[in-house]
């Protein structure tokens, strides 16, 4: 698939979930960049295709699958900014941007990668 057919279907995909959980989250797809990630301040997510082929996989489920979980932190900020800031409160985030392991562990990565991995057959 081509990247501007890539970046057509996740801005598809990306509307049906806005309307779906009334976001009001901007969305920013971009071919080049090292990014992806959920900007809550801004309500934005920044996703750049060529980082996803790089740290996650060159395949159209991992492109979906890195909106999606994107996604799922901006349900969860829209649903309660208090619950989240809470949450983000007891993040360490400094090891959170050095482990993976950290990262993949705190309570809302794990809602968004469980997120993702459901809502991702939904597309494929
Ligand atoms: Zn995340």
């Amino acid at each position: 698939m081509r990247q501007k057919d890539t970046i057509q279907l996740l801005e598809k995909i990306a509307d049906k979930y806005k309307k779906e959980y009334h976001l009001s989250t901007r969305i920013d797809i971009s071919k080049l960049g090292n990014y992806c990630y959920y900007n809550r301040k801004g309500d934005y997510i920044a996703l750049a295709l060529r980082y996803v082929q790089f740290r996650i996989g060159d395949n159209l489920r991992d492109y979906i699958f890195a909106l999606l979980h994107e996604l799922k932190h901006a349900i969860d900020y829209t649903k309660s900014k208090e619950s989240f800031e809470e949450e983000a409160r007891w993040i360490d985030w400094a090891k959170y941007q050095e482990s993976l392991e950290y990262h993949n562990s705190v309570p809302f990565e794990k809602r968004a990668n469980d997120f993702a991995e459901k809502e991702v057959n939904l597309w494929l």
